[in-house]
């Protein structure tokens, strides 16, 4: 079967200066000007040792980010004391996280999807993607819940059947995993910039800006695949590292119940509200096909790396925080964070549903009970096509431009609000989320502003917030 069709222009302007003019924006096209071309060097340079400086605090000064600081203000620690006593590589780490990638790899390319026969409602097997500026339309296999499926039971039934290993090896190997990681993360980035050079899958989805770290950080190649299946942005961002998000955080819960005979309220409102948000994006795994990552942010560094380390890593440091210091909340402090973090998940969802669902029916549906408002759009992709969208000012779309983030961001504090009010670590990622999601928004506003010109200033003054009405 063909994983990719190209789709013809819908029609032609005959404006040949104002198309050429437009299509140049389109997509991910961002001049390099020294503050981003710093900032790409700099996250190039000292994120991975953000990563190891967060591990590592918990490892060594009991979750205190500030310790290590002081340590080294008053000289009684060097840099590379801290760095020497960190646990090092090991083989057997190495061991693990082979058999763990090879696992994920096998389940995505060899085991097509069943669980969408079954399963009501759930939208698996072969889908397909957006339109990419040059044009084509990808076809991918959805199987990441079912992959979660198995990888999970496997889990459950080895912790309580088979014992195969600890249920704690994750934990126990976290920081020789970190270097195992960071080898595949810098791998799988530096590959797909070498094959965007020399072997690209489309040639006409690169983007080069002319300056090789912001290339290598951002991206060249739109979709890299290895064959017609192998598509490295599906996998990465998908699988190993958010199947493994829930697996870490139930070692971290497995290493409590070891350390001290109990589970903390805490660990398990951590678990419970991140498997929700982790279980859900794999159910909408084939909507995600239509979300930034996939339809417009190229494969370089940021997702290759990111989705290998930094994900795993910080996405789950509240487990962690956890593990060292196990917080029992009250009943009512207990309760506040779940409620913040169902709402937040509540609001997330609808606002992504309502889009996914205005957008699937062209503006045929119903929102909140009414037929939705919407401002019609045209804009041109890069072959020179005229092309016509929606959007939406209704339900969701209509209290803030990105409503969504908002309720990303509820979630977000909650699971670090689960962590109570004893240190400053487990916050890292609420401030996290906000600048991602900040600069996400930015991004996607000039990028939706390109593409769609006036139409989209209409919108924003029919929708004037991005985040939180009133405010922002
Ligand atoms: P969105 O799903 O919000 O998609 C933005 C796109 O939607 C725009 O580019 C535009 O695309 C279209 N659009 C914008 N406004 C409207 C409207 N009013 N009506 C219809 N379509 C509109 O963004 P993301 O892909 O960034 O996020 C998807 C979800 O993933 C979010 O909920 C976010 O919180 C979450 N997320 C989580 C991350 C994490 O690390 N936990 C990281 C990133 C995202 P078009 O060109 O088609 O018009």
């Amino acid at each position: 079967m063909e994983a990719t069709r190209r789709r013809t222009p819908h029609s032609a302007n005959g404006k040949r200066a104002e198309e050429e003019e437009q299509t140049a924006q389109w997509g991910r096209a961002w001049e390099v000007d020294w503050f981003s071309l710093i900032g790409v060097i700099g996250l190039l340079c000292f994120a991975p040792f953000i990563v190891f400086y967060f591990v590592m605090a918990c490892d060594q000064y009991q979750c205190s980010i500030s310790q290590p600081l002081f340590e080294l203000f008053r000289g009684d620690a060097t840099l590379l004391s801290i760095w020497a006593r960190a646990p090092s590589f090991t083989w057997t780490a190495a061991k693990i996280y082979a058999i763990w990638v090879a696992f994920q790899v096998f389940l995505y390319m060899c085991v097509p999807d069943f669980t969408h026969k079954f399963i009501p409602g759930y939208v698996g097997g072969v889908q397909d993607g957006a339109r990419t500026p040059a044009g084509l339309i990808n076809k991918y296999e959805i199987n990441g819940l079912q992959c979660w499926l198995i990888t999970h039971a496997l889990w459950f039934l080895n912790a309580q059947y088979f014992h195969w290993f600890s249920p704690t090896i994750i934990f126990d190997n976290w920081i020789p995993l970190m270097w195992c990681m960071n080898i595949l993360g810098y791998t799988v980035s530096t590959f797909a910039f070498i094959k965007a050079h020399y072997f690209p899958t489309n040639s006409e989805d690169c983007k080069f800006t002319g300056n090789v770290f912001y290339n290598y950080m951002m991206g060249i190649e739109f979709n890299p695949r290895i064959g017609q299946w192998f598509d490295f942005k599906l996998f990465f961002n998908g699988r190993p590292g958010i199947v493994a998000w829930t697996l870490i955080n139930l070692s971290y819960m497995a290493k409590q119940q070891e350390l001290y005979g109990h589970v903390t309220n805490s660990m398990i409102l951590v678990n419970l509200l991140q498997a929700i948000y982790v279980l859900d994006f794999f159910w909408n795994e084939a909507w995600y096909l239509k979300t930034i990552d996939i339809c417009h942010d190229h494969f370089g560094w940021y997702l290759g790396w990111g989705d290998c380390v930094w994900l795993p890593y910080l996405y789950t440091l509240q487990g962690l925080y956890l593990v060292y210091h196990p917080v029992q909340l009250s009943d009512a402090h207990a309760l506040a964070v779940l409620l913040l973090g169902l709402v937040g998940y509540y609001i997330f969802r609808s606002t992504n549903h309502q889009k996914d669902l205005f957008r699937r029916t062209e503006g045929a549906c119903t929102i909140w009970g009414r037929k939705p408002s919407y401002i019609e759009c045209t804009y041109h992709s890069a072959d020179g096509g005229l092309h016509h969208s929606k959007l939406m000012i209704s339900g969701f779309w209509g209290v803030a431009r990105h409503f969504n983030y908002t309720g990303d961001l509820m979630g977000s504090l909650a699971y670090c609000a689960a962590c109570g009010f004893g240190h400053i670590l487990p916050y890292f990622y609420i401030v996290y989320m906000t600048i991602l999601l900040v600069h996400r928004c930015v991004r996607d506003e000039h990028r939706c502003s390109s593409k769609y010109g006036k139409d989209w200033k209409r919108y924003t003054d029919a929708v004037p917030y991005r985040l939180i009405p009133g405010v922002f």
